[in-house]
């Protein structure tokens, strides 16, 4: 991702096609929904049930994390998408194109 916002098709260094089909970037949304979970929606509601915080409280991080959250966290998603990806099917990364 560029300092636009806009993520580069490339790998900017060693030129690894990122986009390698049409929809391909579509697996790093589960990833960024475990994530959200895991990370945000699962350390609330451990708190809230240890009565850390009030439930009117815990809807009010919850709401905002759960919309900022994982916009937060998509490149992160991509990578780890792609690192699962690659580690499944290690032979495409020589694949240029
Ligand atoms: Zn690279």
């Amino acid at each position: 991702m560029d300092r636009k916002g806009v993520f580069s098709d490339r790998c900017p260094s060693c030129g690894l096609l990122f986009q390698r089909e049409s929809g391909f970037m579509l697996g790093a949304m589960p990833v960024s929904y475990l994530l959200t979970f895991f990370c945000w929606v699962l350390p609330c509601g451990i708190l809230w049930f240890y009565d850390c915080f009030s439930e009117t409280l815990l809807w009010c991080l919850l709401i905002p994390g759960i919309l900022i959250f994982p916009l937060a966290v998509i490149r992160f998603s991509r990578l780890l998408w792609m690192a699962t990806y690659f580690a499944f099917l290690p032979h495409l990364l020589d694949e240029k194109e």
